[in-house]
């Protein structure tokens, strides 16, 4: 029975997201897989009017495929849930151009525990204040090509909003004769081992006592289930526009 159902478009529906989100939709009683679009020959199809018959579209592609997704939605007057990374500024613009018309979510990372700590991090600098040291420790598996993290990054800016500083305060390790640490630094600090999903701690420290923020993610799962909560949340009532994780919380 799909009566009553939100209607999702899947597009990137063969990839390893899209197939964790259709798992998800699965699992869930008021979510039903409208139309699962991928580059076809594998079940999927190709054709991007295929959204005309959801509630909402849902793209986790490639960062050259989600330009003509959001011109789709535009076409059609659907709103979206961009969890692809890397995007261009064109594809930017056509997300803009939707935004007018529809609610768009664009989240890099659609986990809800990260928003919240991301929202954590930076009232915790915030209230501690300059005494407190901040350090970040990110832990993922040995095959990731890029450090440290998006994600710590985004934690690291989230504390220099809260301390009132800028990224030059970002150190990223240290080694050798660096000197004594400087109070307004926010170290960064990348370890790889074998199979981590993705683990985040920050560190505050401050004069005799220490509060650690720590997210752990044990399944990309993760990620499904917060686009999927995006996906809820855009396909309310609302004014259009461009909006993140955080909207979809109601943190913003
Ligand atoms: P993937 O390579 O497993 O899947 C991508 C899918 O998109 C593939 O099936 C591919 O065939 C399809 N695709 C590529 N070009 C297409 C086109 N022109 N038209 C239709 N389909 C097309 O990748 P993935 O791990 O599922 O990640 C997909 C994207 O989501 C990446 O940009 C990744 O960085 C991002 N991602 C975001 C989050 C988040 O939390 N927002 C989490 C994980 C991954």
């Amino acid at each position: 029975m799909s009566e009553g159902k939100l209607r999702i478009a899947m597009h990137g529906a063969a990839g390893r997201m899209g197939q964790a989100i259709a798992r998800a939709i699965g699992e869930s009683s008021d979510l039903v897989l409208a139309a699962a679009i991928d580059r076809s020959g594998d079940g999927t199809t190709a054709s991007l009017d295929a959204i005309a018959s959801a509630d909402v579209v849902v793209d986790f592609s490639h960062r050259d495929a989600t330009r003509g997704i959001a011109e789709a939605c535009s076409k059609h007057g659907k709103p979206l849930v961009v969890g692809t990374t890397g995007l261009a500024q064109e594809t930017l613009d056509a997300i803009d151009a939707l935004a007018k018309r529809e609610r768009v979510v664009l989240a890099a990372n659609t986990s809800v525990g990260v928003t919240v700590l991301f929202h954590l991090a930076k009232e915790a600098a915030r209230l501690l204040g300059g005494e407190f040291d901040a350090e970040i420790v990110e832990l993922h598996h040995g095959k990731k090509v890029d450090a440290p993290s998006g994600t710590a990054l985004r934690l690291a800016e989230a504390v220099a909003e809260g301390k009132g500083l800028d990224a030059s305060s970002f150190v990223h390790g240290r080694s050798g004769m660096v000197g004594a640490r400087k109070k307004d630094e926010i170290g960064i600090h990348a370890v790889r081992l074998s199979d981590v999903v993705g683990e985040h701690t920050l560190y505050l420290s401050g004069p005799a006592e220490r509060l650690e923020l720590v997210h752990r993610a044990h399944d990309r799962a993760l990620f499904a289930r917060g686009a999927l909560r995006a996906a809820r949340w855009v396909a309310r009532e609302g004014a259009p526009g461009r909006y993140d994780m955080r909207a979809v919380l109601g943190l913003a």
